[in-house]
């Protein structure tokens, strides 16, 4: 069962389990009470120039180690979080967290990456301080906004004028946007010139496709993108690489950017970064 998920390191709840945290409000308290105990991490997974090597940013990615049951996967509890509104206090946690942490990685070390990606979901983009919130954690943490890249979703581009509003803000200010799942969403290609997005990323389920070339479509959607990103001058992102022939083929399309288990998996922030640097900045 493990494998069929992809998420081989997370414990499954047994079907018994999952009907109790079928239980909204359950989970939501849950949640809620391991926010106030401390009981998120924010690991981070690499995303690399697949053309140079190198690493050139890395994606935080929320995990909860919930003394029970053990590891829960955001697959699990991040719909929770935004159906509850608890996505916005464990938003705000998880940007100022992933800001400290580059800021960290900059102080021990000499090359470390261009930026952090931190995903934000609709409802923390409704809340009517949230450039703000940006700001102030960019400024506290001393980083410049082009060091953030926020990952948003196809849906929350076309969730409405505030967002829209809000997204453009980000943009003046600096901070980069790159739309998340790319090609599961309902993308309307003209809104996509229009807006402020600087990288797609093409989601993990048209990268499965890649491997046996079985699969024509969806070969078909991830050869478009790319070609789509290059016209519109942005960057082009693959997510979930998982073998050497996707690899290949991905690099072959155009994507220059990537991160998969191929690669590196999600991991703590030490382990992230002693990939990242192998000179300390006191030696350089
Ligand atoms: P996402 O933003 O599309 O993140 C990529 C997901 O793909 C991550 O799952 C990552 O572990 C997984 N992945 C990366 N490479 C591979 C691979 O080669 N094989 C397989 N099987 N999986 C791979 P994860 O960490 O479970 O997160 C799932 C989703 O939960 C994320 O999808 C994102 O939508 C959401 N999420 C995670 N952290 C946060 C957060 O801090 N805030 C918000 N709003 N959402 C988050
Ligand atoms: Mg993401
Ligand atoms: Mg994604
Ligand atoms: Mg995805």
């Amino acid at each position: 069962a493990a494998k069929e998920n992809g998420k081989a390191s997370w414990v499954r709840f047994e079907p018994s389990m999952r009907q109790d945290m079928a239980d909204h409000a359950r989970l939501a308290g849950e949640l809620r009470n391991g926010i106030a105990r401390g009981e998120l991490r924010l690991y981070y997974q690499p995303v690399y120039d697949l053309v140079t090597g190198r690493m050139h940013g890395c994606e935080a990615l929320v995990r909860w180690q919930h003394p029970v049951r053990g590891f829960v996967s955001p697959g699990e509890f991040i719909p929770c979080a935004e159906r509850s509104g608890l996505i916005v206090p464990l938003g705000s946690w998880v940007l100022r967290t992933a800001c400290e942490q580059l800021a960290a990685w900059r102080a021990a070390f000499s090359s470390t990456i261009e930026a952090v990606n931190v995903n934000v979901a609709v409802r923390q983009l409704r809340e009517p301080g949230f450039v703000d919130e940006v700001a102030a954690v960019l400024s506290d943490t001393g980083l410049v906004p082009d060091d953030l890249v926020i990952e948003v979703t196809e849906s929350s581009v076309v969730d409405g004028p505030q967002v829209r509003e809000t997204l453009q803000a980000l943009h003046e200010m600096g901070v980069r946007l790159a739309l998340d799942d790319f090609g599961t969403g309902q993308s309307s290609l003209s809104l996509l010139r229009a807006f402020p997005v600087h990288a797609l990323k093409l989601d993990k389920s048209f990268v499965d496709g890649i491997a046996d070339g079985a699969d024509r479509g969806r070969l078909a959607v991830a050869a478009a993108v790319a070609q789509l990103a290059e016209h519109l001058q942005l960057k082009a992102v693959a997510e979930g690489i998982e073998n050497q022939e996707q690899l290949d083929r991905l690099r072959d399309m155009g994507y220059r950017y990537g991160q998969g288990f191929l690669m590196a998996r999600p991991l703590p922030a030490a382990e992230c970064g002693a990939l990242m640097a192998d000179v300390p900045a006191h030696v350089a």
